[in-house]
């Protein structure tokens, strides 16, 4: 594809958990997404993460697209993409991983992981902490499945044979080019909850390739998860979207926003008179509200 064909197709989305109403961050974030997509004459999609079935409610759904219409984001496509109504997908993507070996059981506690890595003087550890220590990965084949029949567990990704079958990972980020992924750092990640047959890598990947995303706009949290959707793009056969990580916003005391944070959510500021037209200009020139500032890495 030519520069200018992959601009004329460009699909960008905004994908919410609903598990609390919008706070002007994601707000900026949609908003950028909206926008580079309408800038191309192309899509802008909507997708509501709600795997986590004891976190995400319904009234946050209605909540998030009311905040948006107020904030004047429009989206395209017939229906907004419900992750829980696509539980099969994400299985048959879980199934092929199996088939290929390179994922595993894993019947860990979060208590008993933790006696894992407090007992071991060489605990892996990656940017962000202790990793899975590898317990359920030694086990046989006759134990996994005597096991799994009877116990609760989730899948991980066997990092190590997974990143031997797919060589080097890289991804695109839209300003510096090409960026070599280094998912190993992120340790056997969980690919299918216990609680939910899958995870945010599995379905965010499977779905960015089913709604024909070609530019993901996300946190720069969630670059670590670039690197792993980027391994999982290879390992599942998917498209790589262009990536671009926008500087979270925090607080008068460097506090990242959170839902629970007062006084920041489009629901609140839209109850306290605020004008949207006036809110989303100042978003998009980079004006945030008081108090507000960007991250700085
Ligand atoms: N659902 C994630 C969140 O609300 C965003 C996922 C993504 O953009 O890939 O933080």
């Amino acid at each position: 594809m030519s520069p200018s064909d992959e601009l004329q197709n460009m699909v960008t989305r905004f994908a919410p958990s609903p598990t609390g109403r919008l706070h002007i961050g994601h707000g900026w974030s949609a908003l950028m997404a909206h926008d580079m997509a309408r800038a191309a004459g192309g899509a802008f999609r909507l997708r509501i993460e709600d795997i986590d079935g004891t976190r995400s409610r319904p009234e946050h759904v209605a909540g998030i697209l009311e905040d948006l219409r107020w904030l004047g984001i429009d989206w395209d496509g017939d229906a907004v993409m419900h992750q829980s109504q696509r539980l099969d997908v994400y299985a048959a993507a879980l199934d092929r991983l199996k088939g290929e070996g390179l994922v595993y059981p894993c019947f860990c506690t979060r208590a008993e992981i933790a006696a894992e890595i407090a007992a071991s003087a060489s605990a892996p550890h990656g940017p962000e902490g202790a990793l899975y220590p590898g317990t359920c990965r030694a086990l046989s084949p006759a134990q996994r499945a005597e096991r799994a029949a009877q116990e609760p567990h989730c899948w991980r990704l066997d990092m190590a044979a997974a990143l031997a079958r797919s060589g080097p990972i890289r991804w695109r980020d839209a300003e510096q080019g090409w960026i070599d992924a280094h998912p190993e750092q992120a340790g056997d990640v969980v690919l299918a909850r216990k609680d939910a047959p899958t995870s945010y890598h599995l379905a965010a990947t499977t779905d960015d390739a089913a709604m024909g995303v070609t530019h993901v706009l996300r946190g720069e949290d969630l670059r670590t998860a670039t690197d792993i959707h980027a391994l999982l793009q290879t390992l599942l056969g998917l498209p790589g979207p262009v990536y671009r990580h926008h500087p979270l916003l925090v607080d008068a005391s460097g506090r990242r926003l959170a839902k629970r944070t007062g006084g920041i959510t489009l629901a609140e500021l839209r109850e306290s008179g605020a004008d949207p037209a006036c809110l989303a200009a100042d978003l998009r020139s980079g004006v945030f509200p008081v108090g507000i500032s960007l991250q700085h890495a």
